[in-house]
């Protein structure tokens, strides 16, 4: 017995949760269920994360945590109890399978099967902003080597698990050379201890217009998690189904399953809610906590309930569907078909009964760092660069020279377009002429001479090389 925490939530929450834990209880699920309440009773009673404490006392005691949508009340000040989640328990892959039930569902895909693996935890959504003068606010885009490593073997892991060919990998690393390029490069040294599992990359734009054109040309992709969180909802809105779909956010100590879609609340209360996105979002829960012969047997009852054309209302159609049913009725067909497999739809079969679990991350011997310069970011409301490098140049001494100056990225001194528009934001980066390491207390000089000479230096980053190798960008055109 699997003791799992459970909530119910709000709108459609409890009817479709009810249906799923009716349904997988039938199969055969082996679980105790903890309920607790989060949403809207819990914010509205001035708990403004949307969850008390014994209810997290709770779901970390049972780690494994099946919720069903919630409402965010309107109005500031209450925070999105999804995120919070995901960030607390460390949820680092969140994985959307997303295929078409062709032909019982209408898509313009009817082979598309893939599935996307997002990293949650980083990248942009680390949520550290700053505004910096006044004309430029920016947010940290952060990447790290565990990151990386868990997010890329957790996709290989999936693909090998689940049977499928092939891992792709989506990045930008033709413009973030360091931070995407680190992802790119971690694929290709992770992608090495899969030979039996075909390896791609792409670089993003073309990649998502090639997913949103021929979905079917994918099986496993995964990527950092602005990309992930964009292209899963493309991916599962063009298998036709986005109510249809289930995610499941995993760490290595705990993990969540839900539907993709919200609470619904207009449709609440009267039995009409599909109850499938939480389905599958159990079904991922049954296979990750070891009982895959249940996930299995469910998955092949629902896929039997669809193709014999019982359906809810929102994927009814005159012509293709046979009955139009309510929550309460789908989910007794679906138990009447347990241990039936499809007929149309290709039985699934999850073998391998075990969650997957990665090797615990060992920090690698330290890398050989070396401080080759700094950039110090200046907030100045001039216009021409050069004006700016002659009062810059006025607190250089020693061989610490002013290298360049961009603005926004662009190299704008020496040798500046007058033609680029610059703002109130100026890199200017100091290097060694021979290109010899600079050390802390050169920075603090130049710092303390740029107070004097009422230079407003709004931060500074270190440029380092690390095993010999320069790990900074150059300026755009440098
Ligand atoms: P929604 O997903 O609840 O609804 C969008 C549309 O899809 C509606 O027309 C709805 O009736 C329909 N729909 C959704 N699920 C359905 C189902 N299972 N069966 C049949 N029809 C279904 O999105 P929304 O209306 O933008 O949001 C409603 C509330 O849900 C908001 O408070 C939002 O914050 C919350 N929400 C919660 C989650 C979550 O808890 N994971 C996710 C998204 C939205």
């Amino acid at each position: 017995m699997k003791r799992i925490t459970v909530a119910k939530g709000d709108g459609i929450g409890p009817e479709i949760m009810d249906a799923t834990l009716e349904i997988i209880q039938a199969a055969g699920a082996q679980i105790t269920i903890d309920e607790i309440e989060v949403g809207e009773k819990v914010y509205l009673a001035g708990n403004t994360s949307g969850i008390s404490n014994e209810s997290w006392d709770i779901i970390r005691r049972n780690k494994i945590f099946l919720k069903a949508p919630i409402t965010t009340p309107q109005g500031g000040g209450y925070k999105s109890l999804n995120v919070t989640t995901r960030k607390f328990l460390g949820l680092y892959a969140n994985i959307r399978p997303c295929f078409s039930l062709h032909p019982f569902v209408s898509t313009k895909h009817p082979n598309m099967n893939l599935v996307i693996v997002r990293e949650n935890e980083e990248d942009l959504y680390a949520g550290i902003e700053h505004q910096q003068t006044d004309e430029v606010i920016q947010c940290l885009k952060l990447i790290s080597r565990p990151g990386c490593e868990k997010i890329i073997r957790y996709a290989f892991e999936y693909a090998k698990q689940y049977g499928r060919k092939k891992v792709t990998c989506f990045t930008k690393d033709n413009i973030m050379k360091q931070t995407d390029g680190l992802f790119h490069q971690v694929f290709n040294e992770i992608a090495k201890e899969y030979p039996d599992i075909e390896n791609e990359h792409w670089i993003i734009d073309i990649g998502a217009a090639k997913m949103a054109d021929t979905p079917e040309a994918f099986d496993v992709i995964v990527m950092p998690n602005l990309y992930g969180d964009v292209l899963s909802d493309v991916a599962a809105q063009i298998a036709g189904s986005v109510g249809l779909a289930g995610s499941a956010n995993i760490g290595e100590e705990c993990a969540m399953f839900e539907a993709i879609h919200g609470s619904a609340p207009r449709i609440a209360g009267k039995n009409v809610a599909n109850p499938s996105g939480l389905l599958q979002g159990a079904i991922q829960m049954l296979t990750h906590i070891g009982q895959a012969d249940v996930a299995e047997k469910v998955q092949n009852a629902w896929l039997k309930t669809i193709e014999d054309g019982i359906h809810t209302y929102d994927i009814y159609k005159e012509g293709i569907s046979k009955k139009i049913v309510g929550t309460r009725e789908f989910a007794q067909a679906v138990i009447a078909n347990l241990g039936q497999k499809p007929n149309s739809f290709k039985p699934v079969s999850y073998k391998e009964n075990k969650s997957i679990s990665l090797p615990k991350y060992r920090r690698p011997e330290p890398q050989k760092k070396e401080l080759l310069g700094v950039d110090l970011f200046v907030h100045w409301n001039g216009y021409q660069a050069d004006d700016l490098a002659s009062q810059i140049n006025s607190i250089v001494d020693g061989d610490i020279q002013l290298n360049m100056i961009t603005n926004r990225g662009i190299k704008v001194y020496p040798d500046g377009f007058p033609e680029t528009f610059c703002t109130d934001h100026w890199r200017c980066r100091f290097k060694k002429s021979n290109g010899e390491p600079i050390t802390k207390s050169d920075i603090i000089r130049l710092l303390s001479k740029a107070e004097n000479a009422k230079i407003d230096v709004i931060k500074t980053e270190n440029l380092y090389a690390f095993n010999g190798k320069p790990a900074f960008s150059l300026g755009q055109g440098q």
